[in-house]
């Protein structure tokens, strides 16, 4: 008999696949229960196996900022379908989605993003930019910050944020030895940490890797002016900047986080940026893009070797482009001001509840940490009350609203979450702070 039910589709898929689940957050490990095996979405909604609706956010963890199946993007996802799902070679269309991305990375006449690569994942775009900073500067050695998370490559496991920060992972077996040693973990906001590091191996430093605003182990913005000092530094060692944009580009922002910080005054231009979640609207996409001198050493230019069959694929580029198009200032509008009132609205029923915490904003992310005081590193963000979150998920799950299933996860919302999408989540908030207040320490 076909299962049907979450429960029974739980139980197969486990038997099928490793944890039942394609990627480990979505096994729910850390707020325990059954998954949800999602069958349709629609805007702010998502239905699963059982027939129950959710008010989303998670937003397939960035791509939905137009809302799920927006009809525009359906369409020309349809259209491009039907004209052939993959060539292996070069299309009309991936032109137009490169120029619509260096176009809209510019703030205070400046346009770092002079050429662009699309790959299909964010793993692949930082595991390309890496090996480009490595190929133009000659150097072995890259820095990364304590939770960040730059995809599942090698050489970026280490403390890194998502799913290893939620299952408490310092890295990963399979890792060698010789891989690891060459990543230099470094705390995050802390410049004097960055230049004791450049300090002892400067020569030897190809790049350092960052996210635009960290929103892989919480939301954790970077310090004001914390951006512009690792690229000074960064650059005074003549090393490159690798900004991941990956989960804040195209959706703090039209020009990414980076344009926001730039269009709120903090100077600085990274050598390389990636992208993904929002550039593909919910396909397979990414990109790597920055300084044509150094992207104009990828190969066929250069020596510096990247490809993929499905790279740039016409369909994933279709979804792009339409969702690109319709990220309009009124859209992101839109979502800070969702986002204002919701991370209000979360606030104020936890500490109706008596609950210690601190709200964490990036632009229009957000989520919360279970703590007195506003966490600037990892070690910081890994010391809150994480057993206040499995009960609080679990009582707003159980009244209709899907949240991230970790602690150390950001909230998404879209252009579809209006006034009855807040209603609900509205609804549901007392019960679950309550839930979160009683939560005893394991
Ligand atoms: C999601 C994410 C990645 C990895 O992207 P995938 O498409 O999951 O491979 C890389 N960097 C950041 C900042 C991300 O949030």
């Amino acid at each position: 008999m076909t299962p049907r039910s979450n429960s029974e589709l739980f139980e197969r898929a486990k038997a099928a696949i490793p944890g039942g689940v394609n990627s480990p957050v979505r096994a729910f490990g850390s707020v325990g229960g059954t998954p949800r095996f999602l069958v349709s979405a629609s805007g702010a909604r998502v239905t699963d196996a059982d027939g129950v609706d959710y008010v989303d956010l998670v937003g397939s963890w960035g791509p939905a900022i137009l809302g799920h199946a927006q009809p525009d993007v359906v369409r020309a996802v349809q259209e491009a379908a039907a004209r052939g799902l993959s060539f292996g070679a070069s299309t009309p269309a991936e032109t137009e989605l490169a120029e619509l991305v260096e176009a809209r990375v510019t703030a205070h006449g400046m346009s770092p993003v002079e050429k662009v690569r699309l790959v299909s994942t964010g793993t692949e775009a930082t595991m390309t930019a890496i090996r480009l900073a490595r190929g133009f500067t000659g150097r072995e050695l890259l820095v990364k910050f304590a939770g960040h998370y730059h995809g599942h490559s090698d050489g970026l496991l280490a403390q890194a944020g998502s799913g290893l920060a939620t299952l408490a992972l310092p890295g990963s077996a399979g890792v060698t030895e010789a891989t690891a040693a060459q990543t230099l973990v470094v705390p995050y906001n802390d410049p004097e940490a960055l230049r004791a590091v450049f300090a002892e191996h400067g020569e030897n430093i190809a790049a350092v890797i960052t996210e635009a605003a960290a929103a892989n182990m919480g939301v954790l913005p970077p310090e004001p002016g914390f951006n512009a000092e690792l690229t000074r530094i960064a650059h005074e060692h003549g090393a490159l900047v690798i900004l991941d944009e990956v989960l804040t580009g195209f959706r703090v922002h039209p020009a990414g986080y980076w344009g926001l910080s730039v269009s709120e005054g903090e100077m600085y231009v990274p050598d390389l940026f990636t992208f993904g979640k929002v550039i593909g609207g919910g396909m397979p996409l990414a990109a790597l893009g920055g300084r044509a001198d150094v992207m104009d050493h990828l190969a066929p230019l250069g020596p510096v070797y990247q490809a993929g069959t499905l790279s740039g694929n016409p369909v994933a580029v279709a979804a792009g482009i339409a969702t690109l198009e319709r990220a309009t200032g009124e859209v992101y509008a839109h979502l800070n001001a969702v986002a204002a009132t919701l991370a209000t609205e979360v606030s104020e029923a936890l500490s109706a509840a008596g609950v210690t915490h601190v709200v964490q904003r990036a632009g229009n992310l957000f989520s919360f940490v279970f703590a007195p005081t506003a966490p600037r590193t990892y070690a910081e963000a890994q010391a809150q009350e994480v057993f206040r979150y499995a009960p609080f998920f679990h009582a707003m799950l159980n009244a209709g609203v899907s949240l991230p299933p970790s602690v150390f996860e950001a909230w998404f919302v879209s252009a579809a979450h209006d006034e009855e999408a807040l209603a609900v989540i509205r609804a549901a908030l007392p019960a679950a702070a309550r839930a979160a207040a009683e939560a005893v320490a394991p």
